[in-house]
């Protein structure tokens, strides 16, 4: 095993450009791997802040950049755009949609997950799920044409079921969604129509538990209860959904006539455990080895939110970000030191970093574990890590300042899309499938 990994060019193939494989191929600078990094995407996603391009707030060019781009000044380092289908272990490639192979020495997995409809997955076509660019565009393009359909509708149970807007989830994006939503129809958009009044809109934001916000602290998930109301959303709790259709919710025996059905419960991950037939947990998981290798594969490693990991402490690691770019930088060690021959390193500790949401433009909640925050003071911490966490000083400044207008004056800059084949399925989507196309500015014209 050694003698190959101290092969002069190594070949190390990682699936997955998102936070996980980007830091995994980032530790690895001048490591002498002859690295191939593939994804189905031409770019990375800044998921964390895709409700804001969902919701007008950011184009989607500020949360997304070229993989190209990224790895520019890396030789060592191939991008490849292509779909993976699966990995042959025993002749040690992967293999993508298109029937190509590429053969590896080291294979790390990091293809995340996506969301999931508990088994229902006839609701997607009626509720919107957010993961990528293409499903940012389509919910925006959804929630603003709902608003210029109402604008001309006559009938009034019509209108009101084309300004209703349920969000399912109390997680943190569900919470930041109906917040966003709430925003945009009450302090955004309120003088614009002439013949609807925006602020008339309903939001709801639909719990299965007893609680939103589920991870945090109870009194910072009552505070974001109240954020929200005060915001003009209504939560309503232990409302599992039982059915969704086409312009309807049905939760708790209660079935809501809306336009807008926005998914955010539930999570399932990538196909990876199928691919090299590990064991997974419930959501499909891949289940690890302490060095993040799969067990019986020491050449495969598998990490971010495809992967499930206990921390020392014994608590499952979250899938977030940070804790993907952790998975991804402790791979690229164990790597790093097999190539030179090196010890193995220690075991992976996830380090916790703390929970952050936002409600709306002036409140957030932090929870660093030693200190919890809520207010103002949490909108600050929230908005400046976030920003801290963009890549490359452009989108700093450019998402800085967006924030800053959009605090000030309440506009937002991103509120132009595709008038036809926006609709679930529709047309526009199909032109929807690289980052290069959807950044040509006709969605993300800046109105100022
Ligand atoms: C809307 C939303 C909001 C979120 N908000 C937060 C937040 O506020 N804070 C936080 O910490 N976390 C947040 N998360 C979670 C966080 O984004 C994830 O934990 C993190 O992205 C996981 O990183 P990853 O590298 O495992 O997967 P991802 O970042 O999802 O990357 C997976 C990559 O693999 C590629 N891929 C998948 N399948 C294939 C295939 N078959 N072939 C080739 N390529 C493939 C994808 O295109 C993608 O680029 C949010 C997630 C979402 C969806």
């Amino acid at each position: 095993m050694r003698d190959r990994h101290n092969m002069p060019g190594h070949r190390l193939v990682i699936v997955g450009g998102g936070f996980a494989g980007l830091a995994c191929a980032e530790s690895l600078k001048d490591s002498g791997a002859k690295i191939t990094l593939i994804d189905r995407r031409n770019h990375h996603l800044f998921q964390p802040l895709l409700y804001q391009a969902a919701t007008s707030t950011l184009p989607l060019s500020d949360i997304a950049w070229p993989l190209r781009q990224v790895f520019r000044t890396r030789r060592d380092v191939t991008t490849l755009l292509g779909e993976v289908a699966g990995v042959d272990a025993v002749a040690r490639c992967v293999r993508l949609t298109d029937g190509a192979t590429i053969a590896y020495d080291t294979l790390v997995l990091a293809t995340g997950a996506q969301h999931a409809y508990f088994g229902n997955d006839e609701w997607a076509a009626h509720a919107h799920g957010l993961k990528t660019l293409e499903d940012a565009t389509r919910i925006r393009a959804h929630i603003l044409t709902a608003f210029e359909a109402a604008e001309r509708a006559e009938d009034p149970a019509e209108r009101q079921r084309l300004m209703t807007f349920v969000v399912v989830g109390g997680g943190p994006t569900g919470v930041e969604m109906a917040a966003a939503i709430a925003e945009l129809a009450r302090r955004v958009m309120q003088t614009e129509f002439r013949n609807v009044d925006t602020r008339d809109a309903r939001v709801i934001s639909l719990e299965a538990g007893p609680r939103i916000l589920g991870a945090f602290p109870e009194s910072l998930g009552r505070y974001a209860k109240r954020a929200l109301e005060r915001q003009g959303v209504e939560v309503r709790l232990g409302s599992a959904v039982t059915d969704c259709g086409p312009g309807h919710v049905t939760a708790r025996g209660r079935m809501i006539r809306a336009k807008t059905a926005i998914w955010a419960a539930g999570v399932q991950a990538s196909d990876a455990a199928r691919w090299i037939g590990a064991a997974s947990d419930r959501v499909g998981r891949v289940q690890l080895a302490a060095d993040l290798t799969v067990p019986g594969c020491s050449e495969i490693f598998v990490i971010g939110d495809t992967a499930t990991v206990t921390s020392v402490s014994g608590a499952p690691v979250p899938g977030t970000a940070p804790a993907a770019k952790q998975m991804g930088r402790h791979a690229a060690l164990v790597i790093a030191s097999r190539l030179q021959g090196g010890s193995a390193p220690a075991p992976f500790r996830y380090r916790h970093q703390g929970n952050f949401a936002t409600i709306g433009r002036r409140a957030a909640i932090v929870d660093l574990g030693w200190i919890h925050l809520s207010g103002p003071l949490a909108s600050w911490t929230w908005g400046i890590c976030h920003i801290w966490f963009l890549i490359g000083t452009r989108s700093r400044i450019v998402v800085a300042l967006n924030w800053l207008w959009s605090h000030l004056f309440g506009h937002k800059c991103a509120r132009c899309w595709f008038p036809r084949g926006t609709e679930p399925g529709g047309g526009a989507d199909k032109n929807l499938d690289c980052f290069k196309k959807s950044d040509r500015g006709s969605f993300d014209i800046r109105l100022g």
